[in-house]
């Protein structure tokens, strides 16, 4: 739909940042709440301090200004009963426009003898209408800016297509998205809001469920390698590790063998929070295919993240004689191409590489599982292997702690594993929070931590121009650390704008004590793993969001040393309420399923933890906690509708689209 009419480009650019850049995206800015209805009463009968809505008449006006910092507008108000002082704070300019005769209705309460105004309209009922919607605002843009935007847009509900069939859409009951998106912005009651609410949480489901229903049908028939009961490679396995599997990893180790012993090919998510052990279980399964004399591939969605897991996996492999290649785009054209015959001939037992080099240009012998490493959009990963008779078992692996309402909805068609507790003498991390007067403190701790042998990170803020500015700015700072805090140490930098031999180079020193200190972007995010590494600062902390920080932190607590996560930023008063409540919660636990519930009641629904990666960005109208009802009807309703083509289609397709390479960084 069309970009906003009549905006500035400053506040575009606001906007902007608050998602908002269409008439559409205006339309379906979910409100977080309603304004309650309050009472309408006479200014005569003002009493106590109840919020009330009074209406009337202007008499006369002024403003006051006690101190440099603070103005007070006075308007003498009346109607029919009695006259009262209404009282705004810091809104000057408020005086020209409250003339004698003009009709106005406040919202506020009694203070002392003056009414002191929260809301107030000038012409029409808006602001203080009942259900006045409360929407997630910003530094730069008021809720009241936005009420002003949505309310000028919202004629334009009658454009927005309506994806529901007809006939659906009277059995159910639902109404016209047009309606639905009016009644949404402007009900006359909470239960109005409501329904609106759920008619375009029913969009949003079943667009959801048709698309987990059409990738379920692409499978019917699909077949896999049988690869029978475990043999003497795994057993070996299990005795090369340093440790025992915990009882989770058993587990999901069985459980991936009871689904592999089968032709039908495996669809498993094995769920563990940062640090679980998920890749020890991963190598397992791809070790499954290598004994049956079959390939395994290891798919991380980025190239640092592939790198880090053939570092972890070389050792074991060497010991099992069984040869891994590394696969990344930006491998010089020979050693790509050597990694791609080996695989092809089967020289080669296991590939790891990222999500998209090997779903295009891999050629495998003989493929029997896959391994999908924080898979960022559901619906990619199976179209190329699909268009192939075979289809490998497929293990996809998440970090991101979904609720499981939400892994249900998103995952519906995968069978669910999680590894909820992680390997044994792990202690907890512990985490505080300075501010930046404190950050020469945290430094001092972060040294303590080096002279005793250990190693530690420092991850800079996020700078959101470009990669490029933000590997400037961490080259910059490394090289300040070197200079000063730092002096006594060795310390690398980490971006991702190194080339990537340069990066596994980088790594490995660092994994082999040779680097002290490793200040680094996000790009450690995920997957670096060294369990001499005890000591995380995170500068600007409050800019990140709250499933980042919890990964971030992840690469510490990796051993069985105590280790510690410092979170600097500015002070309290200076940050938003919401970062806030994000370091608050990360100070507090380390426990992810719980920091996704703070995320889902910060952000609000549908805005959880990681929904990105899971493809579900866009469900901004359903509660899962509230519309499991719902959920199952959608999925009723999908499969009805499997065959069905119009906008609804398109719709899925837009949304089950596959994913730009680029998205995958
Ligand atoms: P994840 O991939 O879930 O983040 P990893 O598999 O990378 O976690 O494991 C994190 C760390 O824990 C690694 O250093 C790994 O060697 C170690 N680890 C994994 N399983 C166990 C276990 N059963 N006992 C002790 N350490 C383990
Ligand atoms: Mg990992």
């Amino acid at each position: 739909m069309d970009s906003l009419p009549g905006v500035s480009v400053g506040l575009k650019r606001k906007l902007a940042k608050l998602g908002l850049e269409s008439v559409q995206d205006l339309l379906l800015y979910r409100p977080r709440r309603y304004e309650p209805a309050v009472r309408q009463c006479r200014i005569a009968d003002l009493w106590g301090d109840e919020e009330v809505a009074i209406a009337g008449e202007v008499r006369r006006t002024s403003v006051r200004r006690p101190s440099r910092r603070l103005s007070i507008v006075q308007a003498r108000v009346a109607d029919e009963s009695g006259e009262i002082t209404a009282v705004w704070f810091n809104q000057a300019w408020l005086a020209d426009k409250l003339r004698p005769g003009t009709r106005i209705r406040l919202r506020g309460q009694l203070r002392r003898n003056d009414f002191a105004v929260r809301s107030y309209d000038l012409e029409g009922a808006s602001e203080t209408a009942d259900f006045a919607p409360v929407y997630a605002a910003s530094e730069d843009v008021s809720v009241k800016k936005l009420r002003e935007l949505v309310l000028q847009v919202l004629p334009e509900a009658r454009r927005v297509p309506d994806p529901l069939p007809a006939s659906l859409k009277q059995r159910e009951g639902l109404p016209d998205v047009a309606d639905a998106l009016t009644a949404l912005h402007r009900p006359r009651s909470l239960g109005e809001g409501e329904v609106a609410r759920r008619r375009l949480a029913w969009d949003e489901l079943l667009v959801l469920q048709l698309g987990l229903a059409r990738r379920a049908k692409t499978r019917e028939g699909a077949v896999a390698a049988a690869l029978g009961a475990p043999g003497a490679l795994v057993a070996k396995y299990r005795d090369v590790l340093p440790f025992r599997l915990t009882s989770d990893q058993e587990a999901a180790v069985r459980a991936i063998d009871a689904d592999v012993r089968l032709a039908t090919p495996m669809q498993r998510l094995l769920q563990g929070d940062v640090g679980s052990g998920k890749t020890v279980v991963a190598l397992y399964a791809l070790l499954r295919a290598v004994e049956n004399g079959y390939q395994g591939a290891l798919m991380a969605p980025t190239e640092t993240l592939a790198e880090q897991h053939l570092l972890t996996l070389e050792e074991p492999c060497r010991e099992l004689g069984v040869r891994p290649v590394l696969l990344t785009s930006a491998l010089a054209a020979k050693e790509h191409a050597g990694a791609r015959s080996a695989l092809a001939s089967g020289e080669a037992q296991i590939a790891v590489g990222t999500h998209a080099l090997i779903q295009e240009a891999v050629e495998f012998k003989k493929l029997a599982v896959a391994v999908v490493d924080e898979q960022h959009r559901f619906g990619v990963d199976q179209r190329r292997a699909l268009a192939e008779a075979r289809t490998p078992h497929m293990l996809h692996m998440t970090a991101t702690p979904i609720p499981r309402t939400l892994a249900l909805t998103v995952y519906g068609d995968l069978a669910i594993t999680e590894i909820a507790r992680p390997p044994v003498g792990r202690k907890p991390i512990v985490t505080s929070w300075v501010t930046e007067e404190r950050s020469a403190e945290a430094y001092r701790r972060l040294c303590r931590h080096l002279e005793n042998g250990r190693q530690a990170y420092v991850v800079c803020p996020l700078i959101s121009e470009s990669e490029t500015s933000e590997a400037r700015a961490a080259e910059q700072e490394a090289e300040r650390l070197q200079r000063a805090e730092l002096a006594a140490f060795r310390v690398g930098c980490l971006h991702g704008k190194l080339r990537p031999a340069e990066r596994r180079e980088l790594m490995a020193r660092f994994k082999a004590r040779e680097l002290d200190v490793l200040v680094a972007t996000t790009v450690i995010e995920v997957g670096v793993d060294v369990p001499n590494a005890t000591i995380m600062i995170v500068q600007e902390a409050d800019r990140f969001g709250l499933a980042q920080l919890h990964q971030l932190r992840g690469r510490v607590g990796r051993g069985s040393e105590q280790s510690y996560c410092l979170l600097v930023s500015r002070s309290k008063e200076e940050i938003t309420d919401s970062a806030r409540a994000r370091l608050e919660a990360l100070v507090k636990t380390t426990d992810g399923f719980e920091l996704a519930e703070v995320d889902l009641e910060i952000r609000g629904e549908g805005q959880l933890l990681g929904t990105r990666q899971a493809g579900v960005s866009d469900l901004r109208f359903t509660r899962l906690r509230a519309d499991r009802e719902l959920l199952e009807q959608a999925r009723c309703a999908a499969a009805e509708l499997v065959g069905y083509e119009g906008p609804l289609n398109d719709e899925v397709e837009r949304r089950f689209a596959a994913v730009d390479p680029s998205e995958l960084a």
